[in-house]
């Protein structure tokens, strides 16, 4: 099992977490409609939902945001992102934009034609939400290791290249506006990509003369996964070895509010195409704002200037995939199945394994996360059928194809003392699995139902003689 790795900062201001009681929880839960969504967060004990946002800014950071510009145009903080940006990337032109889906708003609309496809290792669901806006198809094309939760394989986040120049042959390269790689690939489980990968895919991309776009949300994380697992990095800095990932794409839409470590942030790339760029800043005024501020305050500028080097500093990157993995092995210590290797972000049960007797309809990974929360106070998010729309023809609900319960963790906010209190309350679960039950949705909207639905516990009297016992 891997150490922890001990934290390379030390605490100077502390934020007060609300401890509370089971029957405290069971009451707060229900008063949620069973949807950890509805729950204020003065009721989690740890908040494990997303690590968008929700990191913990460094004393610099906070130095930063009093010296910030906040001048509407050419303000100083402006040209620091800036500089920073061409520095890390070695792009040319760069534009903030408030956060990641907006830098998809607008770049999208750039690149892709109704009818056409956008390729990726894996879309995100904004992603693929905006390649839909522009009326066109995303297609996922993800190695197959990806989808088996535990053979282990270095960069489970790979493109499928095979498959991707076969595709490409089939529809025709004019009908392809986009190739999309995530990294980290977020929806595969924060899984790696890697740099042999990133240049093929690259190769294939200049072959037939389509885009290459990065999603750039982890980043630094992904840097760190080939320092650490790919022959050739291990003594290369991690600045340098993301100018190379990012030297072989045209262009990149980050959410800065993963690895910039910043609550609030995005960021548009384009390497050299000045045409692009100026499509880009036109629709930035209208949609975030005068280009020099993109929807951000001078603060937020500054602030994620400073981030985006911290994100690079090796000892941090050693810490944050160490803890990651520290806690993934503790669980599996315990007998909990995650997929395995743990990513960069987060740990994801797989809930189908946990909990076999609950069927897709009645959702496990919802359920996981909800005893989750009963059981220690931890606030997770279901990625299974639960979180699928049901079919928009049919009505029908939909099989997800693995039952996951996910738990991200923010980056520089929880302690080891907090990994081993998840761990402790996820193992806890699993214990109790056979006694769990499924769960039926009472209300729902018409899409994107998991982040509002309403839901009950399946047999309700018996959930509740249980979870009063203890
Ligand atoms: C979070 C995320 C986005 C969207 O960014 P927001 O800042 O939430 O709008 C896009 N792609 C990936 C891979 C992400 O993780």
């Amino acid at each position: 099992m891997s150490n922890y790795i001990a934290e390379p900062f030390r605490i100077k201001m502390v934020e007060p977490l609300s401890i509370t009681t089971r029957a405290q929880r069971e009451e707060a839960i229900k008063l949620a409609n069973y949807n950890l969504f509805s729950l204020p967060s003065k009721d989690v004990y740890i908040d494990l939902l997303t690590d968008s946002g929700t990191n913990a800014m460094s004393d610099m950071q906070w130095a930063g945001v009093m010296v910030a510009d906040e001048s509407y145009a050419g303000a100083s903080s402006y040209y620091k992102i800036r500089d920073t940006v061409r520095d890390i990337f070695q792009y040319r032109y760069m534009q903030p934009v408030h956060q990641g889906r907006a830098a998809e708003k607008i770049l999208y609309p750039c690149l892709l034609k109704a009818g056409q496809y956008s390729v990726s290792n894996m879309h995100f669901d904004t992603t693929r939400g905006h390649v839909g806006l522009c009326k066109a198809k995303p297609v996922d094309l993800v190695v197959p290791e990806a989808h088996d939760t535990e053979t282990v394989y270095p960069f489970k986040g790979n493109m499928d290249v095979e498959r991707l120049e076969n595709f490409i042959r089939e529809k025709g390269a004019e009908n392809i506006g986009v190739i999309v790689m995530t990294i980290t690939n977020n929806t595969a489980g924060g899984q790696p990509v890697s740099m042999a990968n990133m240049r093929e895919v690259a190769a294939v991309a200049k072959k037939y003369q389509i885009v290459l776009n990065i999603d750039a949300a982890r980043f630094a994380e992904n840097a760190m996964f080939i320092k650490e697992r790919e022959s050739g990095y291990a003594d290369r800095s991690i600045i340098d070895i993301t100018r190379e990932m990012f030297s072989y794409a045209d262009c990149f839409t980050m959410s800065a509010k993963k690895d910039g470590i910043v609550n609030m942030g995005g960021i548009i790339g384009v390497k050299e195409n000045q045409e692009l760029f100026t499509k880009v800043q036109a629709l930035t005024v209208p949609f975030e704002g005068f280009i020099t501020y993109g929807g951000l305050a001078g603060r937020d500028l500054e602030a994620l200037a400073l981030g985006l080097y911290e994100a690079l500093d090796e000892n941090y990157l050693k810490y944050r995939l160490g803890l990651i993995r520290y806690l993934g092995d503790k669980l599996r210590a315990g007998g909990v199945p995650i997929q395995y290797p743990t990513g960069g972000h987060a740990v994801f049960v797989d809930a189908r394994k946990v909990l076999p007797h609950i069927p897709y309809y009645e959702f496990p990974g919802q359920a996981l996360v909800i005893e989750a929360y009963l059981e220690g106070g931890i606030r997770g998010c279901d990625i299974g059928s639960y979180m699928l729309d049901p079919d928009p023809e049919t009505g029908k609900q939909l099989q997800a194809e693995m039952e996951l319960a996910r738990f991200c963790i923010p980056r520089r906010v929880y302690t080891q003392a907090h990994l081993d209190h998840i761990a402790d309350t996820l193992i806890s679960v699993k214990d109790k699995a056979e006694t769990l039950k499924g769960y039926r949705i009472v209300w729902q909207p018409e899409v994107l139902r998991h982040f509002t639905a309403q839901l009950e516990p399946v047999n309700s009297d018996i959930l509740f003689q249980e979870g009063a016992r203890k």
